[in-house]
């Protein structure tokens, strides 16, 4: 297809992957709850765990759409989605080289499984091509890594490390949770899977656990072999719910990343605040960076309180923003790295990956930044006290 006959991105939202109502012609897809499915005379034998009833099947066109890949796959959780992909790629003997700063539950993943599989791995010390390329080994197949990432919204350059991998044959794999399709699509610079936690942006609503791959038909194909086998499959309903979500993917997006921008300058010429790391900041070291390859910046963005504040206090003081573990839904929210996310490494680790006791993760949601400024106002007045 001619690049300007292809639907708009509202129009993939809204349209791409229905399940179309041919009995009643309902304006919305039907939800299909059958778990038993003929299998007489039929091309696909059709079975929850296959990934293809007639919702999941039509869900991946749309998820396929957004991050422009051929093929998709829905699960029943983000972690669910980067095991299978994992395992589907790497075996015993494998090398895999990871991003030092990912989400800690992949983190954890790694650490605590791998080695059982023999399967070798290094984590990087920066996001440096560099660092990348000096960890190649013979037996190196994947490398995976998060960007923006989590929390101090560090930039990896897609381009450089889709080139790197290329010329080794390695598979490169990326988190893009936090950038979401609407402000990142990877393929287009050479990434080959693109796995999602669709629990954050794409169900976006804080009421769902889901999980999506996109990739190349071949790829996909590969990873189903063996998501098969650990069944991760996401239940019918809520592939309709997160269908449901997507609808508005674009538009909740644009609006949490606009705001996601004011509350960023808000933030940097407040005396209270020592630092913000937000990719659209010029004061972002690695922002051109981020202006060649995100769409837009992204509703993350990270502060650090000036000494004395502590980020309890803080937190306990929002009366509008909600202290929450979870991030990406409608709802402004915050967490402080240190008492959660990264509570389990030690006060060294932590530092090491640059993260103080003052840092506090904003999920950015729809509330007008008036508002979230506001509370923002008073929490810091309450806590200084
Ligand atoms: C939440 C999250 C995950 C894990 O997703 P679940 O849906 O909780 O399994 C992975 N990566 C990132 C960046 C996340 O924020």
């Amino acid at each position: 297809m001619k690049e300007n006959n292809k639907p708009g991105i509202n129009t993939i939202c809204v349209h791409t992957g229905e399940v179309k109502d041919e009995q009643f012609k309902g304006a919305v897809s039907p939800m299909y709850m059958s778990t038993s499915y003929a299998f007489d005379g039929v091309d696909v034998k059709r079975y929850p765990r296959y990934f293809n009833t007639p919702n999941q099947e039509m869900l991946c066109k749309k998820i396929a759409a957004l991050e422009k890949t051929e093929d998709g796959l829905i699960f029943g959780s983000g972690m669910a989605a980067i095991s299978a992909a994992m395992f589907a790629f790497l075996k015993s003997g494998d090398h895999v080289i990871i991003q030092q700063v990912i989400y800690g539950g992949t983190y954890n993943f790694i650490v605590s499984e791998f080695d059982k599989y023999g399967i070798e791995y290094s984590f990087t010390e920066s996001d440096t091509i560099e660092d990348f390329e000096s960890l190649i080994k013979d037996n190196t197949k994947v490398l995976y890594i998060e960007t923006p990432s989590n929390p101090l919204l560090g930039i990896t350059d897609l381009a450089a490390i889709s080139n790197l991998a290329k010329s080794k044959d390695i598979l490169t794999m990326i988190d893009n949770t936090f950038a979401s399709p609407i402000n990142q699509n990877p393929a287009d610079f050479g990434i080959d899977i693109m796995l999602h936690s669709a629990t954050k942006y794409m169900g976006g609503h804080s009421d769902i656990s889901a999980g999506a791959i996109a990739a190349s038909k071949e790829h996909i194909a590969h990873i189903w072999n063996t998501a098969i086998n650990f069944g991760g499959n996401l239940s019918d309903q809520t592939v309709w719910l997160l269908e449901r979500s997507l609808k508005t993917l674009n538009l909740r997006v644009k609006e949490q990343t606009k705001n996601a921008e004011v509350m960023a300058l808000y933030l940097e010429a407040n005396s209270d605040i020592d630092r913000v790391y937000y990719p659209g900041l010029k004061s972002h070291p690695q922002h051109e960076l981020a202006k060649k390859q995100m769409k837009g910046f992204g509703a993350m963005l990270s502060f650090e309180l000036t000494n004395g504040i502590d980020a309890m206090d803080f937190q306990n003081n929002l009366k509008l923003i909600k202290p929450s573990m979870s991030l990406a839904g409608l709802e402004s929210t915050t967490v402080s790295p240190v008492q959660t996310t990264h509570a389990l490494l030690s006060e060294k680790e932590r530092l090491e990956r640059g993260i103080k006791d003052g840092l506090i993760r904003f999920s950015v949601g729809i509330e007008e930044p008036k508002d979230l400024i506001e509370d923002i106002e008073q929490a810091i007045q309450k806590a200084k006290k």
